[in-house]
């Protein structure tokens, strides 16, 4: 057993406690307790004292590509050995986790399946990680010219065929490429590649398999075709519409947003590239839309996505909460929920993570000060990290 003392809490994501600080006791990887400071330790137990620092439930990224170390595995992708990409998806999701990420969703692999094996090593506990979830290899029409990554399908019948394929080979969810990149010089940025009959084939099939379709989509077209098609979780959502989160409200659709804002502020820091020149100006354009369905529709939610390599992630991994505090002024509270609560949710892993509750993971990050009060805290790796009880950090 494991006693972490005199934890304070952020409330909105501790259940059934209502006490600003605690005891929390671990047994069997699980959150067993939540008790008032001072309550008496079991014997035997392993005790950490975290006076003066708070305690938050694992960090969850829903947007992440673990082969991905630099923009040229993109390009090449399935060309580089098995036994090298497995690898490097390792190396990504161990810092992944140190840096406290007890949850992934790998949104986009190779051929070879890496994310799905390493996630297979970490749970038979071969290998220490986050928890995963993987689509495979995302699914694509011919327009996006990845072959080197992407399974094609054309059609609904082809659609339907790749989908199963997917399943069978051990995807817990499916993603689609649905929209051109922002950066492509088309008529429309990000303008649709698959058709709806394609979309609803797949949402059809993931849903008869209890689960459910994500899809990359940037224009204000492609991510209306895809909320209209029942997709899940829209990837970036760049330029999502008014009219779109009305028809998501209106609906009661559970339609999830991921925003990606660190891939976003990649780009722009290369103001001399073409791509740099074209994101900046298409920059304003997004901060509006993500920032009216933020501002605006508060029901929908909001998901947690960086989606960059390894090797930049790993210059300035907590990244991703300053842009969203100062590009998009999100509100602390909102920022942290997005991180953990929402996320869990979204992928419909809120019994098991996401807040602090009995029977819930002890998956954990223990930062020093408040992140409440203020966000800087979260901009540097945690003090701590533990996974299902076991202290990682
Ligand atoms: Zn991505």
């Amino acid at each position: 057993m494991l006693v972490l003392k005199n934890c304070a809490f952020v409330p909105f994501l501790t259940e059934d406690f209502d006490d600003a600080c605690g005891d929390v006791l671990v047994k069997d990887g699980m959150i067993e307790k939540i008790l008032p400071c001072g309550s008496e330790v079991p014997e035997g137990a392993e005790v950490m004292d975290l006076a003066g620092k708070t305690l938050l439930p694992g960090l969850i990224d829903l947007h992440v590509h673990l082969f991905y170390q630099t923009v040229s595995d993109v390009m090449t992708g399935n060309a580089i050995p098995a036994p090298v990409i497995t690898l490097n998806a390792y190396r990504y999701a161990e810092e992944l986790l140190k840096d406290g990420y007890t949850t992934v969703r790998d949104v986009g692999d190779l051929h070879c399946r890496a994310a799905m094996h390493v996630k297979k090593m970490i749970e038979a506990g071969k290998m220490t990680g986050p928890r995963i979830t993987t689509s495979g290899p995302i699914i694509s029409s011919n327009w996006t010219n990845l072959d080197s990554l992407d399974i094609y399908a054309c059609g609904s019948d082809g659609f339907r065929d790749a989908v199963r394929k997917n399943f069978a080979n051990g995807s817990d969810f499916i993603k689609l490429y649905g929209s051109g990149s922002l950066l492509m010089p088309s008529n429309e940025p990000g303008y649709p590649i698959l058709e709806s009959d394609e979309i609803e084939a797949a949402v059809l099939i993931a849903r008869r398999n209890s689960s459910y379709v994500s899809v990359h989509a940037h224009g204000p077209t492609a991510v209306d075709m895809c909320v209209r098609a029942g997709v899940h979780t829209i990837e970036h959502a760049s330029m999502i519409t008014e009219d779109t989160l009305k028809y998501i409200d209106d609906n009661h659709l559970d339609t999830a947003l991921v925003y990606t804002m660190f891939a976003i502020d990649e780009i722009l820091e290369e103001p001399d590239t073409y791509n740099g020149q074209r994101m900046n100006a298409l920059i304003g354009r997004i901060t509006d839309s993500l920032k009216n369905a933020y501002n605006n529709h508060r029901n929908i939610l909001i998901g947690w996505g960086t989606d960059v390599g390894f090797e930049l992630y790993r210059t300035d991994p907590m990244r991703e909460f300053r842009l969203r505090k100062e590009m998009l002024g999100m509100s602390n509270e909102d920022i942290l929920k997005q991180a953990t609560i929402n996320s869990a949710r979204i992928i419909r892993q809120d019994d098991r993570i996401g807040s602090l509750k009995a029977g819930k993971y002890a998956d954990f990050v223990v930062v020093d000060g408040d992140p409440v009060a203020d966000l800087s805290v979260m901009y540097k790796v945690p003090a701590h990290v533990i996974k299902g009880g076991t202290v990682i950090r």
